[in-house]
């Protein structure tokens, strides 16, 4: 259990998270595999705790970003297969192997310069993901040149091609033309393969929001991340009663009344109209609540509460519509009462996906896993952590 020395604390459901991803994985047929994706701390959500509610839900593999996020899965016990979605530099594909942690590559030169570092040809077989850019431009190889100089090294007895995929640019979009064409490339790309006699078993093209709006380009596996934590990866994706699985709570630390004219926060940006309310909230940017939350509202005595002024690095300050007290709780992201602020409405309202939300959620904000069922638990003694009685003796 974290410190409640401050209240500003995440609540992390991960009965939802299984939930979310038991749900997807019922709506493909049993030859595709689910990659459950844990990167970026598991959107917020806290890695092994999400790799435990995937292995849960029966996903057959992990997806993480870096080779660092790999490595603490495998340190926290996760045996899952794991593939990181990028290429790492080359001098650690031997700790990969030893791990057995599967790596992303897109280019011939990767394996030249792996060959500087491998100490032991006859060590554990790397397994690859071949990446292909169909469109987004980011990773991935593009021409069958490129591909004609990789395969001598696919062919390898120490590698292992175990699969090929892409990433689509406009998986959310209205119009489904460009999601299609990508599909298409990489279908005929995935030929160039096969005429080279290297046969992937994991053919692999869909995130959360394809998966969920075309099922029909699953293939072998699907890689779901948004979805997961219970965030709809597009307006356009069907309702699969996803349920969000984050709650963001905190307490007002100090409540004052202003008059009209009176200013708030940093360069005076709000100005008081009339006698008002504000409210003093313990979150900030270096919380990871960005400036850019700065048209945002919270939930204060259940009732909505508009951001007013600048968000600063610990800090910000709401307008209320009732006088309330230091230490009254404060609901960023979930319900209190009857109302409800989703992280989807904050981050549309933002101009950013939900995940950008819960993933920016610095280590300064404790995540704790033990089921909240009232809004008024954060103030129950049993979800206080106990400071040791020598410790407490000391003051
Ligand atoms: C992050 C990532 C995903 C997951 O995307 P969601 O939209 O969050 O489901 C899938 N594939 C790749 C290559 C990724 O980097």
């Amino acid at each position: 259990m974290s410190a409640l020395y401050r209240d500003t604390q995440a609540y992390v459901d991960t009965a939802a998270v299984q939930r979310n991803l038991s749900k997807i994985r019922r709506r493909f047929p049993s030859s595709v595999q689910l990659m459950a994706v844990v990167k970026a701390n598991g959107y917020g959500h806290g890695a092994i705790q999400s790799a435990e509610a995937a292995l849960a839900a029966g996903a057959d593999m992990l997806g993480v970003a870096s080779l660092e996020e790999a490595v603490e899965l495998r340190e926290h016990g996760i045996q899952l297969p794991i593939l990181v979605l990028a290429p790492i530099p080359p001098r650690y594909a031997e700790l990969a192997a030893a791990l057995d942690i599967r790596l992303t590559v897109t280019e011939a030169g990767w394996f030249k310069q792996r060959e500087e570092f491998r100490q032991t040809p006859n060590g554990a077989p790397l397994r690859v993901h071949i990446k292909l850019d169909t469109g987004l431009g980011r990773i991935g190889l593009r021409s069958r040149e490129e591909w004609k100089q990789l395969v001598p090294w696919l062919k390898r007895k120490d590698i292992v091609v175990e699969g090929m995929f892409t990433h689509f640019a406009t998986a959310s979009w209205a119009d489904t033309s460009f999601v299609k064409l990508q599909y298409e490339r990489f279908l005929s790309m995935t030929q160039w393969a096969h005429s080279s006699r290297i046969f992937p078993t994991l053919l692999h093209c869909c995130g959360s929001a394809s998966a969920l709006r075309f099922p029909e380009m699953a293939l072998d596996m699907v890689r779901i991340g948004a979805a997961a934590y219970g965030f709809y990866p597009s307006a356009l994706a069907p309702q699969w009663e996803l349920e969000p699985a984050l709650t963001l709570r905190s307490a007002l630390i100090q409540v004052k009344q202003v008059s009209a004219g009176d200013t708030i926060g940093y360069d005076r940006a709000y100005k008081a109209r009339g006698e008002e309310w504000i409210g003093t909230v313990p979150i900030g940017y270096a919380d990871g609540w960005s400036q850019i939350m700065q048209n945002g509202e919270v939930l204060v005595g259940g009732k909505r509460a508009k951001i007013v002024g600048r968000i600063g690095m610990d800090q910000l300050t709401i307008r209320l519509s009732e006088p309330c007290r230091a230490g009254d709780p404060v609901v960023l992201i979930g319900s209190q009462g009857s109302e409800k602020l989703s992280c989807t409405e904050a981050a549309s309202r933002a101009g950013v996906v939900p995940q950008e939300i819960t993933a920016s959620l610095t280590g300064r904000v404790p995540r704790n896993y033990e089921k909240l069922s009232k809004d008024e638990a954060l103030q129950k003694e049993e979800y206080a952590w106990k400071p040791k009685q020598d410790l407490l003796r000391r003051f």
